[in-house]
């Protein structure tokens, strides 16, 4: 495998910002080595391709029948048009109103469409302590280990339920997750802690930035390009509209407000897809183009789109709609994905830091699954295997230490489930 493409893993905790001591953890040898268990059930994950445009059907029943050979039921909360779903299963807490713990993960991966991939990426290969596959970090490796630890689950009876919730279309805006946590908003679920597995290289992460996206639509009047003061220019308006984003994004970073914690320390502004015109001798009818706003917990994302708006309204309507009353612009959210922002003395941060052994938290750049499950009042930490330096690239890997490290996690996780 070396010599032919891979890159060497990189340095740890490059994308993730740390409050406080290191902790030592990974420098135990006798806890580098995961189970062949956990081992089998990521190979079986990642042989089932759930690139989120697809179905993740066949992974959920596999999900369920496993569950259910355990004695586990399992509740399936399907997307809209019956194509994915969610899985949602508790172990123990049987007899008891006693709040629980949430394993969260999504189900779904991103395409390895046009990637260089040295190997097949629907199949495992493992080579000097790393596990190689699309998924491996992005993150089949944290729900495999969730499930191959489900005998020791049910045989430690828990007292305190552990509840496994496994979502759909996290890669494309967090989507299908949402039903899931209505259903368990309306059954008025408590728990202590939901812990979200998304790479974090096994750190307590404790906040990520919101975002938030739309789609702008400018609807201007064709002319002959020779006859311009005929015309209204989509494409024109739309890029006077596009610099005022960009002089947005220059200001918050000249001048804050920052948070050191995060990186980059102020809220970002992007402009990722543009789309207009036909060809050069006609003034353009129509451009639309997609912008996203990165935001800190403090900055407000509404506020910015409303004065992206003003500014449309105030320095380029009145011009167009002067000379054709039906142009303008038309605006629509794409997605919007609340920034997670928990408090350092919360007990589930206690409560991470027990389960990890870390004395530190930190704060990462991407946006997870955890700023919704927050939003509705469960106490939320972002803690994971693998390196979101690896997502989503060709050769995505996991290394060996991390899915051990993330076992004994949960290990920890169910004995203190099952005490007291
Ligand atoms: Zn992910």
């Amino acid at each position: 495998m070396r010599g032919i493409g891979f890159r060497p893993p990189a340095e740890p905790g490059i994308l993730t910002k740390i409050n406080g001591n290191q902790p030592a953890i990974g420098t135990d040898r006798s806890m580098t080595q995961p189970s062949a268990a956990s081992r089998a059930m990521i190979e079986r994950l990642i042989a089932f391709d759930t690139t989120s445009r697809d179905s993740n059907l066949a992974l959920i029943d596999f999900v369920r029948d496993y569950l259910s050979r355990h004695g586990i039921a399992s509740e399936i909360v399907p997307s809209e048009d019956g194509r994915k779903a969610n899985l949602f299963a508790t172990v123990g807490g049987k007899g008891g109103e006693a709040p629980g713990v949430i394993l969260s993960g999504h189900t779904d991966v991103v395409p390895v469409d046009g990637q260089p991939w040295d190997t097949e990426p629907f199949t495992v290969v493992e080579r000097d302590g790393l596990i190689y596959g699309r998924g491996t970090s992005d993150m089949k490796s944290f729900v495999a280990v969730c499930l191959a630890l489900v005998p020791d689950m049910v045989k430690a009876r828990p007292r305190q339920p552990i509840h496994l919730a496994f979502s759909y279309d996290e890669e494309v805006g967090c989507l299908g997750v949402r039903r899931l946590i209505d259903v368990l908003v309306k059954r008025g679920l408590k728990a202590q802690a939901c812990i979200v597995g998304e790479p974090t290289e096994m750190r307590v992460v404790v906040g990520h930035k919101g975002k938030k996206s739309w789609r702008c639509t400018v609807h201007g009047h064709e002319s002959h390009s020779a006859l311009t003061h005929l015309g209204v220019n989509a494409v024109e308006a739309a890029a006077e509209t596009v610099a005022k984003l960009k002089s947005m994004a220059r200001h918050f970073r000249d001048n804050g407000p920052y948070d050191e914690t995060y990186e980059p320390p102020y809220t970002s502004v992007h402009t990722g897809v543009i789309r207009g015109g036909t060809q050069l001798n006609i003034v353009p009818l129509r451009c639309e183009f997609d912008f996203e706003f990165r935001h800190l917990p403090g900055d407000d994302p509404d506020a910015l789109f409303a004065e992206i708006k003003e500014f449309t309204e105030r320095e380029l309507v009145p011009e167009m709609r002067a000379k054709q009353p039906k142009t303008g612009f038309e605006w629509r959210e794409l997605s919007h994905i609340p920034g997670l922002n928990t408090s350092e003395d919360d007990p589930v941060v206690t409560l991470g830091k027990a389960l990890t052994g870390a004395n530190a938290t930190g704060k990462v750049p991407f946006g997870t699954e955890a700023g919704l499950f927050q939003q509705v009042g469960l106490p939320t930490i972002v803690c994971g295997p693998g390196s979101i330096e690896q997502a989503h690239k060709p050769n995505e890997f996991i290394a060996l230490d991390q899915v051990a490290q993330c076992e004994a996690m949960l290990r920890r996780l169910i004995q203190r489930m099952a005490a007291s």
